[in-house]
């Protein structure tokens, strides 16, 4: 029986896992599907405080994990494939093994989103990427296209330009969600050509297993046509980790857990961390201090219950 199981290795978790290991609860963090979450595909973090000149997002999230080991937290590669709330002690299968705990801290974060084209989901692996740090350097010298109109699309495309000779960004409307610092970054980049008010409707070409071009629509005048790129990169958002916790847990419309005040979820004992409830700042340091607030929560709920 643990006192207190976290549930993914992002910023959210692991700073949920240093202050619980602090305070000798001996956190169980089960790391899952991406372990040390977005930051882990991040490349420079200019702006977690402390770090004047920026520091990598793998280096940042694997110093926090070691900083938790070092008070005691204790790590398990795995993923919870279910879960048991409504009755405590609560119950999780990670791995096909059950593990029981008295307070449990979600901190699953949001994975990707994905256009749909089946076209798409063909080539994810073979020119289609969700991540220009990690999959960019393949592009040196070439074509590639950032689907988004968000500040992950402005970020990755000015990202993609150290490798690649030109990158399109299509946005489908004219209006931008990024902040106006990023989006002027990206206007001013010579490499980077904007598309607005288009869609991407099929990427080529699922026959020969690599990414050649796509068919574009501008959704203003209805006409289709074929652009060559030789990488496809899609940025538009995320979805919340919560598969497990449907119908056991309030999430909202979007699958994102609803906070009943400070780290709290509807069920006593179990807590919300980072980017799993927050779909406004979705920041490294937004989800630090959500896995802050999240560890004092279950700190004080097991001193109450006497634990
Ligand atoms: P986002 O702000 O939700 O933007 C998603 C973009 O994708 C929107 O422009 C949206 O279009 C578009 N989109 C969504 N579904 C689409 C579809 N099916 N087809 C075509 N386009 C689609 O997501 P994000 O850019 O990932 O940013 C998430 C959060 O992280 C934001 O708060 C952002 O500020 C933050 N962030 C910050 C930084 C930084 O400061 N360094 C970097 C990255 C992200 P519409 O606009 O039409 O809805």
């Amino acid at each position: 029986m643990r006192n207190v199981i976290i549930i993914g290795s992002g910023c959210a978790g692991n700073t949920a896992a240093i202050y619980t290991a602090r305070a000798n609860l001996n956190p169980l963090v089960v790391m899952g599907h991406e372990p040390g979450g977005q930051l882990s595909i991040t490349s420079l973090v200019e702006n977690f405080p402390g770090f004047p000149e920026g520091i990598d997002g793998p280096v940042l999230v694997e110093n926090m994990k070691k900083q938790a080991e070092t008070f005691g937290a204790e790590y398990v590669y795995g993923v919870v494939e279910e879960a048991q709330l409504s009755s405590r002690p609560f119950r999780l299968k990670i791995d096909e093994e059950w593990r029981e705990t008295r307070t449990l801290i979600i901190a699953s974060g949001a994975s990707a989103r994905w256009l749909g084209l089946p076209s798409e989901q063909k080539l994810i692996g073979r020119g289609v990427s969700s991540c220009a740090t990690c999959d960019g350097a393949f592009y040196r010298g070439r074509k590639v296209m950032v689907v988004g109109g968000g500040d992950s699309a402005m970020e990755e495309a000015n990202f993609l330009t150290r490798f690649a000779s030109e990158v399109t960004l299509v946005h489908r409307r004219k209006d931008f969600r990024a902040s106006k610092i990023m989006l002027e970054r990206a206007r001013n980049n010579p490499k980077i050509k904007f598309l607005h008010s288009a869609v991407v409707d099929e990427i080529y070409d699922v026959s020969k297993n690599e990414v050649t071009g796509v068919r574009l629509r501008n959704l203003e005048d209805g006409r289709s046509w074929d652009q060559q790129v030789d990488g496809f990169f899609v940025a538009i958002g995320h979805i919340p980790n919560t598969k497990p916790f449907r119908g056991q847990i309030d999430l909202d419309p979007e699958g994102y857990i609803v906070s009943h005040g400070g780290a709290r979820t509807n069920i006593p004992g179990v807590f919300h961390a980072g980017d799993v409830q927050d779909r406004i700042y979705r920041q490294a340091i937004t989800a630090s201090g959500a896995g802050c607030m999240a560890a004092i929560e279950a700190e004080r709920f097991l001193e109450a219950e006497g634990h």
